[in-house]
């Protein structure tokens, strides 16, 4: 590893006014998971890291809003959101995620931002918390700004963020009526990375679904809203024929890529059978 200096700032505007604002590979480092392995694997190498370490402790927090949402901060582990009493109750899915995201040794220093900031599509939050109509809060030079989780993606590792530009905060709004499920697919340990992710969630009148977002990931290059689906469930009961024509309007409207975890016609199967699968753990648990 060549060397690089490491700059450790007490606020996150310090922060934020260290980072890159031009031809110098600096970036920030949170719990370092995932950076280190690029480090390591020798594809980034910085002049400087900016450690988000000292500013933890002021932006860690996990809050319920009064309206019954969450604010979630962006140094918050892993671990401590898996734990969190809060999160368990306003956002169940979150936790049930949480539960085969990684390891614990990972989660115990892995944080949200740097987990939403990373841009890999095969990370389980991202596709659940566009699910739940999360959002970030943002800062840089430049001020603030509020985006949806679900515009954050633009590519394979790729974000609408700038070079210095730090989530601070998760906004998940309340869920009264919502409910939500995610299906994580994996081909080897049931924490191992998701060769195909689903998150569904629902808003239901009695029997009937009056809205409704599904979200697929994995084996796609940014989490994707199927939309055609989503379409299916608007208005009907979920009964067998709509449960299918649900399955296959997923299918229809998304490319999925093959790789070592399975080729095109493997996943499309999954996330057909997949989609279908959290529905009905949606209906089983109302
Ligand atoms: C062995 C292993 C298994 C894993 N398995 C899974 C899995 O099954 N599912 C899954 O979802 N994930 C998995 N992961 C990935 C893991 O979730 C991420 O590595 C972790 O969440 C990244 O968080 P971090 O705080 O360590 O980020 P860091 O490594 O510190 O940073 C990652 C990126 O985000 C940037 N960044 C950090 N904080 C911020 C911020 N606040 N604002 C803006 N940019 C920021 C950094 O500059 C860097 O570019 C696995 C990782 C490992 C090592």
């Amino acid at each position: 590893m060549t060397p690089f200096e490491l700059a450790e700032p007490r606020t996150l505007r310090e922060a934020v006014a260290l980072l890159a604002t031009g031809e110098t590979p600096v970036r920030a480092i949170a719990g370092g998971t995932a950076l280190m392995l690029m480090m390591k694997a020798g594809v980034f190498q910085p002049a400087r890291l900016v450690s988000l370490r000292r500013v933890a402790a002021h932006h860690s927090e996990i809050v319920a809003t009064p309206d019954g949402g969450l604010r979630i901060g962006a140094m918050a582990t892993l671990s401590s959101l898996a734990h969190s009493a809060v999160v368990k109750q306003a956002a169940p899915v979150i936790t049930q995620t949480l539960k085969t995201l990684s390891n614990v040794r990972v989660r115990n220093v892995a944080t949200l931002g740097g987990h939403l900031a990373h841009g890999d599509p095969h990370m389980d939050l991202p596709p659940v918390l566009t699910a739940l109509g999360a959002q970030v809060r943002t800062l840089s030079p430049a001020g603030e700004r509020t985006l949806a989780v679900g515009v954050l993606y633009t590519g394979y590792y790729e974000t609408v963020l700038a070079d210095n530009e730090l989530i601070t905060e998760v906004i998940v709004p309340p869920q009264t009526g919502w409910r939500a499920a995610y299906m994580k697919i994996t081909t080897r340990a049931a924490d191992d990375w998701p060769t195909l992710g689903v998150a569904v969630s629902l808003q239901m009148e009695s029997n009937t679904v009056k809205d409704a977002r599904i979200v697929v990931s994995a084996a796609t290059n940014t989490p994707v809203r199927l939309t055609a689906a989503e379409d299916t469930l608007r208005g009907a009961s979920l009964d067998v024929a709509t449960l299918t024509r649900c399955g296959d309007a997923a299918v229809s409207g998304v490319d999925l890529a093959a790789d070592a975890h399975g080729s095109t016609a493997y996943k499309c199967e999954l996330l057909r059978v997949y989609t279908q699968r959290a529905l009905r753990q949606i209906v089983a648990a109302s």
